[in-house]
């Protein structure tokens, strides 16, 4: 097949001509119930394929003081000293957040692996998989936080930098989707890179494919909250990261759309300390609460109690 051709074909996918998993927002513009799948599976509890050996101490990234890794486990994760959150994988921070064995993953919709048929991408994809355990940078499903029921969504920075292809945008929208249709509130976890660089612009498509699903979602009166984890950037935060009704973030994480580097040598100006961090953008007034991991399930409580849902 011709490159013009498989570019052709990776659109007709991506708006649903002649794909079963298609574009998910068309379907839900036509009527048509959208029966949440999920997988029957608790992949809370399945154990990690390449489970290593932990240390049993370990150093904090920011203060470099030394606690025993059970403490830090304890703690949420936390430095016990300084506070620094460090990074968890997507599963640990559903089970750190929601109700014991509340957690169905969804059934995702099928798309193209390799959409561009960038060179060794799919070799890449398996190693992440083999890594991580996971087969994407997203897991979504349906769960309950202290008996609230909602829709979750938890990208991880530890795949592939939790990039934005194809099938995370297309995710993120069936998530959407589905809280609609469900009429349960939303809540995304954001940590990522970007865009994936070896989907091009297929990957940049998710952006608008994201924020469509979200304004849909917020046109029905859906209850979207925004949780922005190390490191939210590029097109992510350019997209569905900042569009919720109401934004929380980790603290000291790393928020944006270019890095540092790239701005101060656009605009040829030194940029003032603590920039795009967590607590600047609170006082910016781009996010509206700043959570410790210890306070994320109480804190998600609380909000879904205080919109009734
Ligand atoms: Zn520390």
């Amino acid at each position: 097949m011709s490159q013009v051709n498989k570019i052709k074909k990776s659109w007709m996918e991506y708006l649903g001509i002649g794909h079963k998993g298609g574009l998910q927002a068309d379907r839900a513009d036509s009527g048509e119930a959208v029966t949440a799948e999920f997988t029957s599976e608790d992949v809370l509890e399945s154990p990690a394929p390449a489970k290593v050996e932990e240390d049993a101490y370990k150093e904090c990234d920011s203060c470099k003081k030394s606690f025993l890794t059970s403490e830090i486990k304890s703690n949420f994760y936390v430095c016990p000293n300084c506070g620094y959150h460090f990074n968890i994988s997507a599963k640990r921070r559903l089970k750190l957040l929601v109700d014991k064995g509340t957690f169905r993953q969804f059934k995702y919709p099928e798309v193209s692996e390799n959409p561009l048929d960038f060179p060794e991408y799919e070799d890449k994809l398996q190693a992440q998989r083999g890594k991580t355990g996971l087969d994407e940078a997203l897991i979504a499903g349906v769960a309950e936080v202290d008996g609230h029921e909602l829709v979750v969504a938890v990208l991880t920075s530890r795949f592939l930098m939790g990039s934005m292809g194809v099938a995370v945008g297309e995710r993120i929208a069936y998530a959407v989707e589905c809280a609609e249709k469900l009429k349960l509130p939303l809540l995304i976890f954001s940590a990522s890179g970007g865009a994936r660089m070896q989907e091009g612009i297929m990957s940049l498509m998710q952006m608008a494919k994201t924020s469509a699903a979200i304004e849909r979602f917020n046109q029905k009166g859906g209850l979207y909250i925004s949780y922005l984890t190390h490191p939210t950037t590029g097109g992510v935060s350019a997209s569905f990261a900042f569009l919720g009704d109401i934004m929380l973030a980790e603290p000291k994480a790393l928020i944006g759309f270019a890095g540092p580097r790239v701005i101060e040598q656009t605009i040829r100006q030194k940029l003032p300390e603590g920039f795009q961090r967590s607590e600047y953008l609170l006082e910016h007034g781009f996010i509206d609460r700043i959570v410790e991991r210890k306070e994320m399930r109480n804190v998600i409580s609380q909000l879904l109690k205080l919109h009734g849902m």
